[in-house]
């Protein structure tokens, strides 16, 4: 069996498709993407084409280190998602071939259902009690949302109160009738992050996800000394040497690697058994699109630690398509009361409408994030 083509395809909302075929006639999906950067990708996937065509998709663990290690340079955002979507669509071969799903190749599954939750309120937290009310219609009961919108270094307490009132309006509207986390985006500097935090403990809140910045992974310690509130970080760290420091240096509750920027399923899973050995819980990041919620989803059928999943349907950024738009047979994704059942297809578990994925193409996004500025006109972090 032989790789015989490597073929992208970008689609609306801001998503990048990879369609790696074979001699056989089988064929694999992958999302290799990083969202704003996803022709960089398509670059880099392009380049790598040149070390997989001709080769036995078979091989994955071989052709991943081939990936990693061969090309000299390695690691960051853009390789490591190229590689993520290249393994994920690998793997999808595999199954196919045997025609099992992947968390059967990979010794089979610890869990019936996976628990998932929905964003709500948007890029600037607004309208969130009668989304979280809407949702728990649906049977929802676990929400995140955005903390803040801009915050200076050190900013006023009408911004941090303001921030608080937010959350004390969902505590009380609900009680604990439902949970949520509160993701600081890395919109949080250090000294306000220590600030919020301790405000922010009596809502309880289910977790805080970066709660500053990755490249000041060393404070998160530090962070977790000062509050009771469980801290989530992961989804722009790429791979296990990365995550390695942040588990020494204590501090995170919950490691939320992507699957389509952290190496694929391949490298997920060993960052996941790394954090189980520090009672660490595993939430993989997934505002993408369906190939990916899919790898995630193999993912935490196998691993003990995973307690909650992320997915994109109606996310404030699925604008012009969303999750379920390219998908063959939706019910793969179906949620009842918040969970999703062990995908049974072979390989991934879902097929991609290759023909919808084609249209789409044909006006490729060119999707960047929003760009902000303090009110001194200063650059804000997004
Ligand atoms: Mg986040």
């Amino acid at each position: 069996m032989k790789i015989t083509r490597l073929r992208t395809f970008h689609a609306a909302p801001r998503w990048l498709f990879l369609k790696i075929e074979t001699d056989e006639g089988v064929h694999g999906w992958g999302e290799p993407v990083i969202e704003g950067k996803a022709h960089t990708v398509e670059a880099a996937v392009r380049e790598f084409a040149d070390e997989l065509v001709g080769k036995d998709p078979r091989r994955i663990n071989d052709l991943w280190q081939t990936l990693y290690r061969g090309g000299f340079y390695r690691g960051g955002a853009i390789l490591m998602s190229a590689i993520a979507g290249i393994d994920q669509a690998l793997w999808d071969i595999r199954g196919k071939t045997l025609g099992v799903p992947v968390h059967e190749l990979l010794g089979g599954r610890v869990r019936e259902r996976m628990k998932t939750y929905r964003w709500v309120g948007g890029d600037r937290p607004a309208d969130v009690i009668a989304q979280i009310r809407r949702l728990q219609a649906l049977g929802y009961d676990t929400f995140k949302l955005n903390g803040t919108e801009e915050l200076a270094l050190v900013d006023s307490n009408a911004r941090i109160d303001a921030v608080v009132a937010r959350i004390a309006e969902i505590r009380e509207a609900f009680g604990n009738s439902i949970d949520f986390g509160i993701d600081f985006h890395g919109r949080v500097g250090v000294p306000m992050a220590r600030v919020l935090l301790r405000e922010l403990e009596p809502y309880r809140p289910l977790f805080v996800e970066e709660p500053v910045l990755p490249e000041f992974w060393e404070r998160y310690r530090w962070l977790s000394d000062g509050t009771s509130i469980p801290l989530a970080a992961g989804e722009r760290m790429y791979s296990r040497t990365e995550f390695k420091h942040v588990l020494e240096a204590g501090g995170i509750s919950i490691l939320q690697p992507d699957l389509s920027h952290a190496g694929g399923i391949t490298e997920c899973l060993r960052i996941a058994a790394m954090a189980e050995a520090y009672d660490v819980a595993l939430a993989p990041h997934c505002p993408l699109g369906p190939v990916a919620l899919a790898a995630c989803l193999q993912v935490d059928f196998v691993c003990w630690n995973a307690m909650l999943q992320e997915q994109s349907i109606g996310i404030h950024y699925n604008e012009g398509a969303d999750l379920l738009d390219y998908v063959s047979d939706a019910s793969v994704f179906d949620c009842a009361n918040g969970y999703i059942a062990a995908p049974v297809a072979p390989g991934l578990g879902v097929e991609i409408d290759e023909e919808r994925l084609i249209a789409a193409a044909a006006a490729p996004p060119r999707w960047r994030n929003p760009s902000w500025r303090h009110r001194d006109g200063s650059v804000a972090e997004w």
